[in-house]
């Protein structure tokens, strides 16, 4: 019923030379992705345009960015807008990435604010929830994963919902090798589906969660075959192709 998103969170990585690489690398092994799944990369800004021209030569793979502004332009150095998103292909926007939240002082508010202005200007926004070792450790990490999905969809309508992507990402599993347990990962998201359906009459069984937290392609199987996992985030993995089209096969196997 939904279809498995494969999403690459490249960083702060990859300016257009080595994005046409890594691109054309990943169209050496896969430049039609699987029926079964679909695939997003974002890059950062700077690469969006060479993206989007290599892109044209692998079905199925969609543009994203990894941030912008909730205003329409002016006077906000260093920011995009999503009239720029969408100038050049853009479909997806990740929001409330936890490092956005660390080091850029991103809130609760400023990611709502950017969740509705992306879905108002046909942006599909990939909205980042996840809680902190110490907030596990607390056994605060529901509440505190519930009140981030609750708040970015203030003002989200029922017609809309069908167009968000919610990423579940342990802080203490970004990039550190240690992943969440297939157990944990999928109370997390079923938690998250159960918000969504105290929101939303249809949509809850509909919008896809992703995982993100050392994807990896060894583990990426038991993670994706948990019932309520839809996709996932990669952030390392994504860089090579190889590891990258690996996960979106397993993907693929767990769709048939
Ligand atoms: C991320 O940046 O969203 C991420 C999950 O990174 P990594 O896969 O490297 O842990």
């Amino acid at each position: 019923m939904r279809r498995f998103l494969i999403a690459g969170n490249w960083k702060m990585n990859c300016g257009p030379k080595e994005t046409s690489t890594l691109l054309q690398g990943i169209e050496e092994e896969m430049n039609t992705l699987p029926k079964e799944v679909d695939g997003l990369v974002c890059p950062p800004t700077i690469s969006l345009t060479t993206a989007a021209d290599e892109l044209q030569n692998i079905d199925g793979m969609a543009l994203g960015a990894q941030n912008m502004h909730y205003e329409d332009n002016g006077a906000f150095t260093g920011e995009v807008s999503t009239t720029m998103l969408n100038e050049v292909n853009c479909e997806y926007v990740i929001l409330g990435h936890s490092e956005r939240r660390q080091y850029f002082g991103e809130t609760d508010k400023t990611v709502n604010a950017k969740v509705n202005k992306a879905l108002n200007d046909s942006l599909k926004p990939v909205i980042c929830v996840g809680e902190s070792l110490e907030q596990r450790k607390a056994d605060e990490h529901v509440l505190r994963v519930k009140k981030q999905v609750q708040g970015a969809l203030i003002g989200v309508e029922d017609e809309d919902a069908d167009n968000i992507v919610i990423a579940y990402e342990p802080i203490w599993a970004i990039g550190t090798g240690e992943t969440a347990t297939p157990d944990q990962a999928q109370e997390m998201h079923k938690m998250i589906r159960e918000v969504l359906a105290e929101l939303y009459t249809e949509a809850a069984d509909s919008v896809r969660i992703l995982y993100g937290g050392s994807m990896k392609p060894h583990n990426a199987e038991e993670l994706l075959e948990q019932p309520d996992v839809d996709g996932g985030l990669i952030g390392g993995a994504s860089l090579k192709a190889d590891s990258f089209t690996k996960i979106i096969k397993i993907a693929e196997q767990l769709s048939s």
